[in-house]
């Protein structure tokens, strides 16, 4: 059978680094598998979920290139959830609780005091009728928790291995809030289960809620290993500290509009945290092929986002011209050649450098003259179009003959001159380019 794997965000902000590590990889085993990748809104807290944070999501995906085969929401899915929620209900697993979130927390805080684990100790389950008459006589609603079974739970999972938990170790999760919405192990599990996936691959901040999902699935009639599960480390930053929001846990949209290309992001995602080195990858089929379980690590990955810029630029240097026509085209680089970006590829960090590079070609720019009686040399030894890339090596060595000059003092003068600039794309390339006409004016000191 082939695999149904789910990317599964909230919608309550745009998605970061780590959120788009769990989409790529569970697009990557999708395609590698021949399987489906199901985009699914885990919306149903209204309070927090909203429209923009949604088509957000979807254009970041779609920048990634991570499109996807369905699309659910879970606010359109309630009916499903609450008649998941009656069935439970019916098979005694599902309990009316009436504490207060006060109360929780006292609890919670008396646990912790005592140096025990903040566990539900369950007193709902102590109530007779008349109790729950009174709570509701005072106009207390209740929520509704999941009755776990204590007793050891256990899977293997794709990337940490053999999992085992205690049933007792675990809260009994709450499924339905007072206000009869259902929270997220119990939303999850159902439309896991409905949607027939295959594999639950996602961060590993979530390995108890997947103990606590396996006995609901159990509950609900999925058989027993009807899912796999894969949970990814978080990524951490540089130096092994949380993702700070400067080190990447910015969201896409701000990589995206510091000109990281998407790519460069894909082949940092998929291949930290694994045995293969970091290298610019150019396509996703590459990292499809790539693709399997063995070469996760259990630790954390680390995102170091000045890599990312650096991988972005060995990206751009690796790419052909026709992979960035249209867009050099979008950058208002209409005119660019193949023998352009040849060029300039090597000097880009950013694939906006480009428009920067076109301007220093097309002109016009203002040339920085340094010493122009030797420039006015220089000019006289122009070699008559038409200019290749063995013209600069013609023209400089007729520059040295005349002036004698060599080295830096030969060479830096021209460059500043012909590009206004310190640095810059060899120089062989570039003449050709700027071509007779500008490159004498610009010796001669005027823009061009
Ligand atoms: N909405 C959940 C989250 O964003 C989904 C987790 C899961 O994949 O089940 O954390």
């Amino acid at each position: 059978m082939a695999a149904r794997v789910r990317f599964a965000p909230s919608p309550t902000g745009r998605l970061h680094v780590g959120n788009a590590r769990i989409a790529l990889i569970n697009w990557l085993f999708a395609r590698h598998d021949g399987g489906v990748f199901i985009l699914r809104l885990d919306d149903t807290d209204a309070a927090r979920s909203r429209a923009e944070y949604a088509s957000g999501i979807e254009d970041d995906l779609i920048w990634l290139g991570l499109g996807w085969d369905e699309m659910h929401r879970q606010s359109d899915r309630l009916d499903g959830y609450a008649a998941a929620a009656a069935r439970l209900k019916q098979t005694g697993r599902l309990y009316p609780c009436y504490e207060t979130p006060d109360e929780l927390a006292e609890r919670r805080r008396r646990a912790q005091a005592e140096g025990r684990a903040p566990i539900y100790d369950r007193a709902a389950l102590e109530l007779g009728d008349d109790d729950r008459k009174r709570f509701e006589d005072a106009g207390r609603v209740p929520h509704w928790r999941f009755l776990l079974r204590h007793e050891p739970i256990e899977w293997d999972d794709l990337v940490r291995g053999r999992a085992h938990f205690e049933g007792s170790n675990l809260s009994d999760p709450v499924l339905l809030r007072a206000d009869g919405m259902p929270l997220y192990a119990l939303s999850s599990v159902v439309d896991d289960i409905e949607m027939a996936i295959t594999h639950v691959i996602r961060g590993e901040d979530h390995v108890a809620n997947t103990a606590a999902q396996i006995q609901i699935m159990d509950a609900l009639g999925a058989g027993a290993g009807a899912v796999s599960f894969a949970h990814l480390p978080l990524l951490v930053g540089a130096a092994g500290e949380g993702l700070s929001k400067r080190e990447g846990a910015r969201g896409l949209a701000d990589l995206r509009q510091d000109g990281i290309e998407p790519m460069a992001l894909n082949a940092l995602l998929a291949l930290i945290g694994t045995s293969d080195p970091v290298r610019p990858v150019a396509d996703m089929a590459a990292l499809v092929d790539g693709f399997t379980w063995n070469k996760f690590s259990r630790a954390s990955p680390k995102f170091d986002a000045a890599a990312l810029v650096q991988l972005n630029a060995r990206l751009l240097h690796e790419s052909s011209f026709a992979a960035v026509r249209d867009r050099l085209a979008g950058l208002g680089v209409e005119a660019a050649d193949e023998a352009f970006w040849n060029a300039v590829r090597p000097n880009l960090q950013r694939l906006s450098d480009a428009a920067r590079w076109w301007r220093v070609v097309d002109g016009p720019i203002a040339p920085v003259i340094e010493d122009e009686s030797y420039l006015a040399d220089a000019a006289a030894l122009l070699p008559p179009a038409p200019w290749d890339e063995a013209t600069w090596r013609r023209w400089t060595e007729a520059v040295k003959d005349k002036t004698g000059r060599r080295g830096r003092a030969l060479f830096h003068p021209l460059r500043l001159a012909l590009t206004g600039r310190e640095h810059g794309p060899e120089l062989k390339l570039l003449l050709p380019l700027i071509g007779f006409e500008r490159a004498a004016a610009r010796l001669a000191g005027r823009a061009a």
